[in-house]
Order: C-alpha cells, then sequence, then structure tokens
C-alpha cells in the first residue's frame, strides 16, 4: 500500500512569501534546513503543542521560518535570538519557546548571548544549525569552519595560526550546569535523520514538561557554498565534518530534572522608561499635529548608510513628542538581498492598524533602485521625492507629485553629504506641513548635542525647506 504523505499542520498550508513561489520553502535544493524544518514541524503537530510554540528566527538562512510555521513567531536581531527567546520564555512561562539559529549567528555573533542562556538553564530548546560557514551571506569562514575548509573569506583554507580552531559548541554547552539535553544529530541520510527525530522530540518534551534548557546542533548540509551537488554534501558530512563534530548525546539530565517554572515578573512601563531614560507617561503637554488627512503613511528607502533608517526614526520620534499614534518599522539586511534597505513610518490620530506600508502617501527615495522598485506604488495623489543628486532616470506614468530634490548635493554643501536625509526632513516636512521649520530646528538642537553638527544638520535642514519652495 502506498503510504501517502501530508503536509504537517504545524506547517502553513501555503507560504505566502513570494507569489508564484507558496508550496516551497526558499531553502536551496539538498539544504540541510529543510529537512530540520519538516522534522521540527510533524514533532510539534504530533506532540499537540502547535498552539503553544513560540518561535523565535534568527538572521542568516532561517530567517524566513516565520512564513513557515504556523504559530508565534518573532525575529531577532543578528545573533540575538537566544536573549529574545529568554525574554518571550520569562514573559510567557506556558509557552514552549523554539529558538533557531545558524553558526554564524549563534557561534560568532551572538555566542555569549548563547552561552548565557544556557548558563541560566532557560526553559527553551535551541536548534543551532551548523553548516560550518555563513550561509546567506555567501560562504564567509565562521568559528565553526573546519581545518583547511576553503570559504569566501578563506580562499586558501582556515589555518589554525591564523584563524584558531573549529568551535564545538555542543561539547562546550554540556560542560556547564544548567543545560538539562544537549546533543548534536546529523539531517544528511535516514539513520541519522531517525536519531534526530528521536533527540528533537525528547526536547520538545523537556519543553512542553518545563524542565529546562535544551541544544541540540545539527550538523546542516549547504550543497550551495559547498559547492558540492546535494548526495556529495550529505556524504562529506558522514566522511569529513563528523570527524570534527562527532554525533551524539552529551548530557541528558532529563530523568533528574524536576519542572522549573519562573514567576513571570510584571513590569511597569513607567519603572522600565525611567529605567531608560525614557518619558514615563503618555502625554507631552505638546498639541497634536495637523496631519492632511486622519493618517499617513511614509516610506522612506536607499542604500544602507544614506541614513534612511535614521530619517524615519526622525519622523517618528517628533510626532510620538506630539502625542499622535506613531509606527516605524525598518527593514533592511537577509529581507533585502541585493535590494534597497527602508523604514515605514505611520502617523495616525487613531490607533495604527498595521505598521506596514505598502501604499505610500509619500515616498523618499534616495537611490534608483528604490525609486524604480517603489514609486509606481504610491498612491494617486501622493508625493514622491527623489534624490536627483543620484537619480538621473525616474519611471515612466508615476501617479502623485513628482519632486526631484539634489539631497546629496544641498548636503555636501551644508558640510557633509551623510546629512542628505535631514535635508529631505525638511523638503517633505514644508511639503506635507507636517512640522515647521522651528518645530525641526528645536528638534535637531535636542538630537544633535555638539556645536559643529548642529551646525551641519540646521544647514542641512533649511536647505531642504528652501527647495521645496519651488514645488508648492
Ligand atoms: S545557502 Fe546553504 S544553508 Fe543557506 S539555504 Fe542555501 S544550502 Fe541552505
Amino acid at each position: 500500500m502506498t503510504k501517502v504523505y501530508e503536509k504537517s499542520p504545524a506547517f502553513f498550508e501555503t507560504f505566502d512569501r513570494k507569489p508564484g513561489q507558496q508550496h516551497t520553502t526558499h531553502y536551496c535544493p539538498g539544504c540541510g534546513h529543510g529537512t530540520l524544518n519538516k522534522i521540527m514541524a510533524d514533532l510539534v503537530a504530533e506532540l499537540g503543542i502547535q498552539d503553544q510554540t513560540i518561535y523565535v528566527g534568527p538572521v542568516g538562512c532561517g530567517v524566513f521560518i516565520y512564513y513557515y510555521f504556523e504559530g508565534a513567531c518573532a525575529s531577532a536581531a543578528h545573533g540575538r535570538a537566544s536573549a529574545v527567546a529568554t525574554g518571550i520564555s520569562r514573559s510567557n512561562p506556558d509557552g514552549i519557546v523554539v529558538s533557531y539559529q545558524g553558526d554564524g549567528d549563534l557561534a560568532a555573533i551572538g555566542t555569549g548571548n548563547a552561552i548565557h542562556a544556557a548558563n541560566r538553564g532557560e526553559n527553551m530548546i535551541v536548534f543551532f544549525v551548523n553548516n560550518n560557514l555563513y550561509g546567506m551571506t555567501g560562504g564567509q569562514m565562521a568559528p565553526t569552519t573546519l581545518l583547511e575548509q576553503k570559504t569566501s573569506t578563506s580562499p586558501y583554507g582556515r589555518s589554525e595560526i591564523n584563524d584558531g580552531y573549529p568551535l564545538r559548541m555542543s561539547e562546550m554547552m554540556a560542560g556547564l550546569e544548567a543545560p538539562t539535553l544537549v546533543a548534536r544529530v546529523g539531517v544528511n541520510n535516514p539513520k541519522n535523520i531517525r536519531q534526530a527525530v528521536k533527540v528533537i522530540r525528547k526536547g520538545l518534551e523537556i519543553q512542553r514538561d518545563k524542565k529546562g534548557y535544551v541544544f541540540i546542533e545539527v550538523m546542516s548540509q549547504c550543497p550551495t557554498n559547498w559547492k558540492k551537488d546535494p548526495v556529495e554534501a550529505c556524504e562529506w558530512i558522514d566522511d569529513v565534518v563528523c570527524k570534527q563534530y562527532p554525533l551524539g548525546v552529551f548530557k541528558d539530565l532529563t530523568d533528574e530534572r524536576q519542572a522549573q517554572r519562573r514567576p513571570r515578573r510584571e513590569v511597569e512601563f513607567a519603572a522600565v522608561a525611567k529605567q531608560l531614560g525614557l518619558r514615563g507617561d503618555d502625554d507631552t503637554g505638546l498639541d497634536k499635529m495637523t496631519l492632511p488627512q486622519p493618517e499617513m503613511r511614509f516610506k522612506f528607502a536607499g542604500f544602507g548608510g544614506q541614513g534612511v533608517l535614521s530619517l524615519g526614526l526622525m519622523v517618528a520620534q517628533m510626532a510620538t513628542e506630539r502625542n499622535m499614534e506613531v509606527t516605524w518599522l525598518p527593514s533592511y539586511g537577509p529581507e533585502m538581498r541585493g535590494g534597497v534597505a527602508n523604514s515605514s513610518v505611520v502617523i495616525g490620530e487613531n490607533p495604527i492598524g498595521t505598521p506596514v506600508v505598502d501604499v505610500p502617501d509619500v515616498l523618499v527615495a534616495l537611490n534608483r533602485p528604490s525609486m524604480d522598485k517603489l514609486s509606481p506604488l504610491v498612491k494617486e495623489d501622493g508625493l514622491i521625492v527623489y534624490n536627483s543628486s543620484l537619480i538621473d532616470q525616474i519611471p515612466a506614468d508615476l501617479k502623485g507629485k513628482v519632486c526631484p530634490l539634489p539631497a546629496t548635493t544641498l548636503a555636501a554643501e551644508a558640510g557633509t553629504v551623510k546629512a542628505a536625509n535631514v535635508v529631505v526632513l525638511g523638503f517633505v516636512a514644508r511639503m506635507t506641513g507636517i512640522f515647521t521649520l522651528a518645530e525641526l530646528e528645536e528638534f535637531l538642537c535636542e538630537t544633535f548635542k555638539k556645536p559643529a553638527l548642529q551646525e551641519i544638520n540646521l544647514k542641512a535642514v533649511a536647505a531642504g525647506w528652501n527647495a521645496a519652495e519651488a514645488f508648492i
């Protein structure tokens, strides 16, 4: 009889990451991540813990797990998944917290976070996907890279003199007192997959029973960056990788450990705000802004380094000061492979439904790719401001008011090209009427304390403000 395999109910029915690609993941063919994701989803469904499970995703090839697992998901900054998972675990003592990280993320950038979460014995299961290099960013050497292994940043092979030795995270974690279960498994052949299923099931059961910290290192093939076909990559794990990273269970205290429950500490926002030097109250005493419509949706886009995230933040901060409802949503890093960085800001008189800005009222495009990609999305009566110092060609048939602003040139005249975002701030404020020049100047003086920086930014904002004259 033919056995029919069905997709785990712990996965979404369709993966809505990209139109036309809704039944496959983004992983490369033969990649170990896909196999691991399937094992996790099958076991979460089998154990009946889907409603309790909270996934914390990394930066790296595992970044898109929120498109695949139907459950609560959070994305952590690079290396910080164990720290974010700690917060989630402490504030959701009934949840089952799954932290998912690669070797660049956990064993390099976030080593400290990972070790201390383990040492505290947090209630969480950590999947440490080890493919010996940074996969998503192009195969750079990681602390886990094998000696003599060639990567894009070790073209002559890793050397112990230069780069140290491959880091055995599982052995290190097993040396700590707190972890309950530490194991290394493989997903490269049926025998290893069967063993991985057993260990992962146990790890999830430990979480269900609140018995503390679990660390499961998963030796995972990366055919793309290893420059091998999928079969060769699977064989290479057995023949070479596992000599350095032997599979096995390094520590298992499941039977001895009791359930540990940390009391959920309620935290007063005002106390946290005080600790961080922020205002604890909601009302600044300033009048609300007058918007041309009840809600305004902005998109600020450009290359990383052009200050588009801080431009959005400045607008958001000023609106917050004026007691408006505000969201600021930055987008950069893995979402942006080869694309543009951007920040979305929504300012409203009423609570905001979503911080995502698909159809902007105002678009600022500081480089050509962002102009090409985002300008056709702007509303019919919207505003498009583009950096004419860098963009010499714009898409045809754009809707809305299209304003060329030589932001880089005006910023250079003010003292530094880095102030191009402040030039834009002045321009957009005047075009939309959301802030006065005096309000902008006051904000910049509070933000930039050094006199030299203050002078440049005041000149830059005035240049943008004056440039708007021609379009009003
Ligand atoms: S780059 Fe490597 S780890 Fe990343 S998805 Fe492709 S095969 Fe998998």
